[in-house]
């Protein structure tokens, strides 16, 4: 390790890499310190059971803001497949089918579960207004921020713009579609790592909304191809090969700046740099900055990891392999997503936990090694919504058994066998189920509150007049040698390498 860097970055989540492979291969000496035993924050692929060789993407599981730009520019060999199933939707003994590859089929499910094909052909224009939207807005992520007013004038569709970005999206979903179970669906991209309601004034699940339907100008969430961490690898490799340091088990423990050269302190010593990249999260940053303590983000979510013997029967006659295979939503109508988020604003865990689960081993066996492969086993990944980080405040251990008790009692009620009766048994005999709340990510991954955008997502505009690079790409902070790197920026949450591509290219403009 040299004493000086022309960039330090704060963190080897794979933002923090896209932005040293960026600089490296533009000739800057870079240096990635990482708190963690090994890159890729909450992006990685993890033999989470003891004795299979089965490899999880043990937190962030599907991409779809990640710009093939980005693996271009970088040379990554990395690819993702597409589902065909979108999702599943049990509920009341009837299932609602999306099957992207087949609109009559889709036509008839809706049929079925909501009694005409209203709410099917409004699906459509919708989803046809939202991809719009996505064609034009995902292309601006890897450019200087726009301001509204220009953002506004790209999307040019005054009744999307209307719906997505001026009013609480409940009001939109109530208009458009009639049914709960329709409504639902559509809803929970809304509510993704994000704690709200469908009529909250704040935005914020619009906001959230907007980033799970715009990913690579479609909003399909594809599966990546040998898990999270085969892209964090190729992220490594890629910023390894062309010169940029990276050490683990390295925190940094404080930041000091003049404005033209920074003090990187870690666990075992200094380093000084031109330019500092933090690709923790931005509470991190005020820490490490030795800011006034002030209130942190809070996440909201449960996720539950499963290794199975086999694919659990259904109550109703769809192929497990299909109904697993999209995401398949559990009490998720659109009232039972009212009613949990109001039950957790008061301080209890829902009683009905909703969640998604999904099944990655169906689109992507190579997770899995070939003999488990050929025994049937499944991986299943469980997303919950509605569990903000309060609720575990008081009784961890406790509220977090409870919740998973009620949680897999939602799964069951729609499966024909008990999922507890599906699990592998780890090699301790212990069955092969693990589930991690906001608290557990904050300790295991840094994630402050376990919040998994770092904070609440932003509309992708600017409102100020900055003309610093750094605030034109929309990572800048109070210090003009420090830039945010990661989910933190604007424009940053969820498996994109947008942060660290748009704090590398703000470098790559000052010098
Ligand atoms: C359970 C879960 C499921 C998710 N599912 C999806 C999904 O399916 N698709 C999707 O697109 N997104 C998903 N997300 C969100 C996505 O994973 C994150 O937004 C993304 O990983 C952020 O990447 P990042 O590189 O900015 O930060 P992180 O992945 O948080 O990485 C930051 C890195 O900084 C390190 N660090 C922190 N503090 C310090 C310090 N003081 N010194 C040194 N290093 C430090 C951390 O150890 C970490 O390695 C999910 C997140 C979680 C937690």
């Amino acid at each position: 390790m040299r004493t000086r860097y022309d960039v330090v970055i704060v963190g080897g989540g794979h933002n923090g890499l896209v932005a040293a492979a960026y600089l490296a291969r533009a000739g800057r000496s870079v240096l990635v310190l990482e708190r963690g035993a090994h890159t890729g924050g909450a992006a990685v692929s993890e033999r989470v059971f003891a004795g299979f060789d089965a490899r999880l993407s043990r937190y962030s599981y599907l991409v779809s803001l990640l710009p093939r730009q980005i693996v271009d520019d970088l040379g990554l060999r990395f690819t993702t497949r597409r589902r065909r199933i979108s999702s599943y939707t049990p509920m009341d003994g009837r299932g609602l089918l999306v099957d992207t590859q087949d609109a009559a089929r889709t036509r008839e499910s809706f049929v079925r579960m909501t009694g005409s094909d209203a709410d099917f052909e409004a699906w459509q224009r919708f989803y046809g207004a939202t991809g719009r939207l996505a064609q034009r807005v995902f292309p601006t992520l890897t450019q200087p921020v726009p301001r509204r007013a220009e953002l506004e004038r790209i999307v040019d569709d005054a009744e999307t713009w209307a719906a997505i970005f001026e009013r609480p999206l409940g009001e939109t979903i109530e208009s458009t579609f009639a049914d709960d179970t329709v409504r639902g669906v559509v809803f929970t991209d809304a509510l993704i790592g994000t704690f709200t309601h469908a009529h909250d004034p704040s935005l914020r699940q619009n906001r959230c909304f907007l980033y799970h339907v715009i990913g690579g100008g479609t909003g399909d969430w594809d599966v990546p191809v040998g898990g999270m961490g085969a892209l964090t690898d190729a992220l490594a490799a890629a910023a390894r090969g062309a010169g940029a340091e990276i050490v683990v088990d390295h925190a940094v423990t404080g930041i000091e700046t003049d404005g033209g050269t920074a003090e990187v302190a870690f666990t075992g010593g200094t380093v000084a740099a031109g330019h500092v990249l933090v690709n923790a999260a931005p509470h991190e940053l005020s820490r490490l900055l030795g800011e006034p303590e002030a209130t942190g983000p809070e996440g909201s979510q449960l996720k539950v990891n499963m290794l199975l013997n086999r694919l659990p029967r259904l109550r109703d006659t769809v192929d497990p392999r299909e109904a697993f295979a999209g995401t398949f939503h559990i009490a998720e109508g659109y009232a039972q997503l009212d009613a949990a988020y109001h039950e957790a604003a008061a301080g209890t865990p829902p009683t009905a936990p909703p969640s998604e689960i999904y099944c990655h081993t169906l689109t992507d066996p190579s997770i899995l090694a070939a003999d488990l492969a050929a025994r049937g086993m499944h991986t299943l990944t469980l997303f919950g919504l509605h569990t903000p980080a309060g609720l575990f405040a008081q009784d961890h251990d406790r509220v977090k058994r409870r919740l998973l008790d009620a949680t897999l009692a939602q799964l069951d009620s729609v499966l024909a066998e008990p999922i507890r009766d599906c699990l592998a048994v780890d090699a301790d005999g212990r069955p092969c189920l693990e589930a991690r709340t906001p608290l557990d990510l904050e300790d295991e991954v840094g994630l402050p509150g376990g919040h998994i955008f770092h904070g609440d997502l932003s509309f992708p505009y600017r409102t100020d007049d900055d003309p610093s690079p750094a605030a034109r790409w929309g990572v800048e902070t109070e210090h003009s040698n420090i830039f945010r790197c990661g989910a933190g920026a604007l424009r940053g949450g969820g498996v994109s390498g947008i942060g660290g591509h748009n704090a590398a290219m703000a470098v790559l403009e000052i010098a």
